[in-house]
């Protein structure tokens, strides 16, 4: 499997393959930039259908890890692991264990998290073989999901999108759909109500959408049917890839800005949402949240207010984001490529 000419490489500075025949480990650890810091990302443990399908994907969501890391403002580089497994079956804790001791080999050049596959109780059994984990539950016994911190910077993020989309400085009366009331949904659906926007939700998950629905008194629609909505904005939290040409030309929103990971189909699509009108909020910037509020768990100055001021400093950088891609006349996404790689010093 060739890995400097493989598409997804763009010069990784180290990939560890580990392998652990007690407990059937079969790992990846992708570092991809430590410029601006040890390498952070998620460890997804998933029945990848062959080594190169785990190979691409680890290369892939490392890169982007430093992307996001450096758009975030964190001294912190990209990286990520992957665990050739099904979480279901193949989970043990000999398995975290192995794992564990892999990402001590390190030595902190990567630092481990939680990612699909991977829960906050497995990132317990792999910090008793490494101190370099983050996404734990902290010492005040509040829990290590990252969802509260990623919806409260989509919603900076969605404030900035509206100012330089829509031309507006408030929320109130604005509509806005939610594809997706998970963890991060029903988070953000919460600020957006409270704020004064009118919502319609949607989600696979009927019983979990009729629910906040009735308690925000918001429109429900059903899954197909939430992007020809009559809104202003369409935040993606539910699935990656979800803007493809047939969902561009049908949005009706002027904003696309939300949580999902990766949502542009292929990057052609950024261009094709501007030829639409539409301002697309870089994914990677709006749902830096979770990631900003793990960096702050490694500091011993750690401060909730502090955080949530780092957060909203999401909305800060897609104001310098949003002006320089008017003045060069290029896509919010390509702009947000461009300063992220000026930031990790590839520019
Ligand atoms: P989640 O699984 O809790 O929520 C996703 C929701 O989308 C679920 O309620 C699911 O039922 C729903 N859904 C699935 N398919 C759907 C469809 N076709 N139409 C409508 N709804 C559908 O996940 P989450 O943690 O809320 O994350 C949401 C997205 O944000 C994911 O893409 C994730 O990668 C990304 N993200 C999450 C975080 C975080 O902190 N949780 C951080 C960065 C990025």
């Amino acid at each position: 499997m060739p890995v400097f000419t493989h598409p997804e490489f763009d010069h990784h500075q180290q990939i560890v393959h580990g392998c652990d025949a007690a407990s059937g480990l079969r790992a990846i650890i992708a570092i991809h930039d430590t410029t601006r810091g040890p390498a952070l990302g998620g460890l997804r443990i998933y029945p990848y259908a062959s080594e190169a399908d785990a190979l691409t994907d680890v290369l892939r969501l490392s890169r982007g890890m430093s992307y996001k890391s450096a758009m975030a403002d964190l001294p912190l580089g990209g990286g990520k692991a992957v665990i050739i497994a099904d979480p279901r079956t193949d989970k043990t804790p000999e398995l975290l264990r192995a794992m564990g001791r892999l990402v001590d080999s390190l030595g902190g050049r990567y630092v481990t998290a939680e990612d699909s596959g991977s829960s906050e109780a497995d990132m317990q059994v792999i910090a008793e073989e490494t101190a370099h984990v983050g996404g734990l539950r902290r010492a005040d016994g509040e829990s290590g999901d990252p969802s509260p911190f990623t919806a409260w910077g989509v919603f900076c993020a969605l404030r900035s999108a509206v100012r330089h989309g829509l031309g507006r400085r408030d929320l109130e009366g604005l509509k806005v759909a939610i594809q997706g009331v998970g963890h991060v949904g029903e988070h953000l659906a919460r600020h957006l109500h409270a704020a004064g926007a009118r919502l319609v939700l949607t989600d696979v998950d009927r019983e979990a959408l009729a629910h906040l629905a009735e308690e925000l008194g918001a429109e429900t629609v059903a899954p197909e049917a939430i992007f020809d909505a009559e809104v202003d904005v369409f935040a993606p939290c539910a699935l990656g890839a979800v803007l493809d040409a047939e969902v561009v030309d049908r949005l009706r929103a002027r904003v696309v800005c939300g949580a999902a990971n990766n949502q542009l189909a292929t990057p052609r699509m950024a261009e094709r949402l501007i030829a639409r009108g539409i301002l697309y909020t870089p994914d990677y910037v709006a749902n830096a949240g979770g990631v900003i509020e793990i960096a702050w768990q490694r500091r011993a100055d750690y401060d909730r207010r502090a955080v949530m001021a780092h957060i909203e400093g999401i909305g800060a950088t897609l104001d310098e984001l949003f002006a320089r891609a008017g003045r060069e006349g290029r896509s919010p996404a390509h702009i947000a490529d461009a300063m992220a790689r000026e930031r990790f010093g590839r520019g």
